[in-house]
């Protein structure tokens, strides 16, 4: 049976969050929900905080008061390494790729933290690009080929949350035409997915619902039947 995400408690609950560098206060109250199954994006001008919000999530690197929740579980009481167990991926910005290593090696090596993580065949059929090139070390891979295997490592390790940041960045459009359909497909697959992109057609095809931050605030809110009516206006905002 098939129930409307939006008459489900949330999986992830984000109230009243402040996250900071040092003394630098960069997230100010920030409230949002995603439910199972969504794809929701984050848009915002560069700084607004969205990298600060996916961070603020997995613990890393930022100090974090308010309240985020993930399932029942309270995520600031935890240590940083204990988030993937629950479920949780995270392929940053910079993707971390392990150079020395090849295809296979990247995909292998994660450890499997929770049940339900993506064999290599299957993440191959996600990337086909990546088939057959499992002996290509990290360094001779094109950004794009390393960004799918950024994400296919995090698959691997059974998490069924995924928080992109920027996942087509400094792509060619055909490969960010690839990327987009990954993310369709692991919708359709049954993923979560909270996206940070500033290719705002690729969000526009891939989400749910949107938050648009600004200077570490959410300023707005809306779904997706509303891009179309609101599209002009969202523009103007984040100045694309
Ligand atoms: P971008 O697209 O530029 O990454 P963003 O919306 O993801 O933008 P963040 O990277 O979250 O923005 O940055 C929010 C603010 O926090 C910016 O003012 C940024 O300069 C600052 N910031 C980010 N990382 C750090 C850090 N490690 N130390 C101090 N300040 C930081």
């Amino acid at each position: 049976m098939t129930t409307s995400p939006s008459t489900n408690a949330p999986l992830l609950q984000i109230r009243g969050l402040h996250a900071y560098y040092g003394q630098s206060h960069v997230l100010h109250g920030v409230n949002i929900q995603v439910h199972a199954g969504e794809t929701v994006s984050l848009l915002g001008r560069n700084g607004a905080g969205k990298t600060t919000l996916l961070r603020s999530i997995m613990g890393a690197h930022v100090r974090r008061e308010g309240e985020i929740r993930f399932r029942d579980v309270d995520l600031l009481s935890l240590p940083m390494h204990r988030i993937p167990r629950l479920g949780i991926g995270y392929v940053p910005e910079e993707r971390g790729i392990f150079s020395s290593l090849n295809v296979s090696e990247n995909l292998m090596l994660p450890p499997s933290f929770h049940e339900g993580g993506l064999s290599v065949e299957e993440i191959y059929h996600l990337f086909p690009n990546l088939k057959g090139r499992g002996n290509t070390s990290g360094t001779r891979l094109s950004g794009g080929e390393q960004q799918m295997l950024a994400i296919g490592r995090v698959l691997r390790t059974g998490a069924r949350f995924i928080l992109l940041d920027e996942p087509t960045e400094g792509l060619a459009p055909v490969v960010v035409e690839e990327i987009a359909l990954a993310i369709g497909e692991l919708k359709r697959k049954g993923f979560t997915v909270l996206l940070v992109e500033q290719n705002f057609d690729v969000a526009a095809a891939v989400s749910d619902r949107f938050y648009v931050l600004e200077k570490g605030r959410v300023v707005d809110e809306l779904r997706s039947e509303e891009l179309s009516s609101r599209r002009a206006s969202l523009e103007q905002a984040l100045g694309v």
